[in-house]
């Protein structure tokens, strides 16, 4: 059955499949394997084993036929059956023939040959010119088929990326928007900073493994497009986006902490979870769902430490604790 398969599925169909499957769940999937993958690489990887095949397709040379033995359509040519006769292979000039053999001496097998030789010779010549022409074409034609997939998915991407990303909102209302983001970490940090949302991707993003970054104690921050955006709708537009509005109260806090000067990133996280309530609320949630999405944060942080242990947040990090920043209140974050 899996050979059967593999056979149905050819490894340029295979990738094609792959990368539709995995643009439709980057394009409609979970917010995380937008901001780990970036897709422009997943592009480049596609079009690298597109030219691959390509060019190993236009270095092999089409195989010599396998099966040596008469084919169906020899036999019938010749003019035997399947049963009968054994076969033997005559060589006659650098043509080789299958004859029916049952026991006939060296001259029956001439005649036999003779016989063979009456036959009208096929109109198959120009049909295996067009068959070669066929054969050197097809990977070029296969190539540009994949080009096609990938240009067209791309386009897909562009197309909601522009209606829906970040940059898809207008210029002053972008502006707007940063300028609310800056207010609230100027809160934070306790002096005036700037943050910009880093729609180059120059400073933060998937290459860099960040949604944020900021100078300890500087004065401004970037955030990626995303976390920029679910600020957004959560701050003008009453959009909710689960825990990805979580995550980007998180990192706007988190930023904002390191601004203030702050620069232990598990002693920075844990005060941002905490702060995180307060930025929440301010931009449009009640306390109740605010708190609700930073403890979600603080339980996700607890299994994302196990692979980076820099940023898991120190036992110290919970009610009454050395990192609680409110240890009059029992609750925490
Ligand atoms: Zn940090």
């Amino acid at each position: 059955m899996e050979e059967r398969a593999n056979r149905l599925l050819s490894p340029a169909t295979a990738l094609r499949v792959a990368l539709v499957v995995f643009v439709l769940a980057w394009i409609f999937g979970p917010y995380a394997l937008r901001s780990a993958v970036p897709i422009l690489l997943v592009f480049l990887i596609a079009l690298g084993l597109e030219l691959n095949f390509l060019i190993s397709a236009l270095r092999s040379t089409p195989s010599p036929r396998p099966d040596r033995r008469p084919q169906d359509v020899d036999r019938e040519r010749y003019g035997y059956d399947h049963e009968t006769d054994d076969l033997v292979l005559v060589r006659r000039g650098d043509e080789e023939v299958w004859v029916a053999y049952s026991g006939e001496s060296a001259e029956e097998l001439e005649a036999l040959l003779a016989d063979v030789d009456d036959w009208p010779e096929e109109a198959d010549e120009p049909a295996a010119v067009g068959l070669e022409q066929r054969r050197s074409s097809a990977p070029v034609r296969r190539f540009l088929v994949g080009l096609g997939v990938i240009g067209v998915l791309g386009l897909a991407i562009w197309f909601v990326e522009s209606r829906t990303g970040w940059d898809s909102l207008a210029a002053d209302t972008r502006t707007e928007a940063v300028k609310r983001f800056s207010d609230e970490a100027s809160r934070i940090a306790e002096k005036p900073v700037t943050i910009y949302c880093d729609e180059s991707g120059d400073f933060v993003g998937a290459v860099q493994h960040a949604d944020g970054v900021a100078e300890v104690g500087g004065d401004h921050a970037y955030l990626t497009p995303e976390i920029c955006l679910d600020l957004y709708r959560l701050a003008f537009e009453n959009e909710l986006t689960g825990s990805q509005t979580g995550r980007a109260l998180a990192v706007v806090a988190h930023e904002a902490w390191h601004l203030r000067g702050v620069s232990d990133e598990g002693t920075t996280e844990c005060y941002a979870l905490q702060s995180g309530v307060e930025i929440g609320r301010r931009l449009g949630l009640s306390e109740g769902t605010a708190r609700q999405l930073m403890r979600q944060q603080l339980t996700e942080n607890a299994l994302r430490g196990r692979g980076s242990f820099e940023y898991l947040v120190p036992p110290e990090c919970r009610d009454g604790g050395r990192l609680d920043l409110d240890p009059g209140s029992t609750r925490f974050p």
